[in-house]
């Protein structure tokens, strides 16, 4: 199984780390643990994404936070305002980091495409962020940019059917909202609905909803799933899985109570819906903010990398 990683990934900002529960450095434990196993392969992107690239589609709002609005730019990082930080030293130490991850999508999902393959971005997921704005620790709608940016590449048409299966703990609200109009693309979200984002109109985007309480519990949510891949058709060209392992019972941001076993369940029944159906696909990395966070993702991939 493709696992695309790059060294640039890793956020780290010193002592401000602690402004954050994101854990920057998960995505060099997580290759550390599982890159010498026989059937994983690490790939490195070859290039973050461009400036091109993510001002193509966005706002003439969310062009001038990106074009260097530190205000906007911290608030959306939910890291508070500090007049001596410069915005060089945020662009280099966190946006650089996940335009990398951005990059990793668009090469997996290019991929993905070309060997009908089904592999993992560790980065990238960001799907609180859209064309008009940037939240939840979310800037680039990765998943937004790549399918435009596949598009103009000629490597799918607006034609093609796409699906995008979010199992993080947070709805999908930029996702939802980058693809409001566009009915070509499917959206699945599983989410816990007692937390952020707390936007209606995004949830009534999603095509199949599975709005969770507070404190679901795994076999719920295993049961809630399964019902809910059952509704899908299977004619997608391309499906992007957003796999955040905020799901943990650990997880302080979440609020929904699966163990490490059973996040690993729910991702193995999303890759064994994909493979019957045939279809190319990417998961990419989304939420988690638990110390489990990084022992999930290995212990998915580890499952997973045996049957790909
Ligand atoms: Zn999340």
């Amino acid at each position: 199984m493709n696992i695309y990683y790059h060294p640039n990934y890793n956020i780290s900002l010193g002592v401000l780390n602690y402004l954050h529960p994101f854990d920057g450095l998960k995505f060099k434990k997580v290759v550390k643990a599982i890159g010498d196993l026989p059937s994983v392969n690490i790939v490195e992107p070859l290039k973050p994404i461009s400036s091109e690239q993510i001002l193509v589609s966005a706002s003439g709002l969310m062009k001038r936070a990106l074009n260097g609005n530190k205000r906007v730019i911290l608030q959306a990082l939910e890291i508070p305002y500090i007049p001596l930080l410069p915005f060089s030293v945020i662009d280099k130490r966190i946006l650089l980091p996940m335009r990398w991850g951005s990059g990793g999508t668009l090469k997996a999902s290019i991929d993905a495409l070309e060997n009908n393959s089904i592999c993992w971005n560790l980065s990238g997921g960001y799907h609180h962020a859209s064309q008009h704005s940037a939240q939840g620790f979310c800037i680039y709608n990765d998943i937004g940019i790549t399918y435009e940016e596949l598009i103009n590449q000629g490597r799918i048409s607006s034609s093609d059917k796409i699906l995008i299966i979010d199992i993080d703990a947070h709805h999908g609200n930029g996702n939802a909202r980058w693809f409001c109009e566009n009915k070509q693309v499917t959206l699945l979200d599983i989410y816990n609905d007692d937390i952020y984002p707390k936007t209606f109109s995004s949830k009534q985007r999603v095509d199949i909803s599975v709005p969770l309480k507070n404190g679901t519990g795994g076999v719920e949510y295993l049961n809630s799933l399964k019902l809910a891949l059952a509704k899908l058709k299977t004619d997608f060209k391309l499906a992007f899985v957003v796999a955040g392992t905020d799901v943990l019972s650990t997880d302080p941001l979440g609020g929904l109570k699966l163990t490490i076993e059973e996040s690993v369940k729910r991702d193995q029944l999303v890759f064994d819906f994909l493979k019957q159906a045939n279809i190319s696909s990417v998961f990419v990395g989304g939420g988690g903010y638990s110390k489990d966070s990084s022992k999930a993702i290995i212990e998915s991939i580890k499952n997973l990398s045996q049957s790909a």
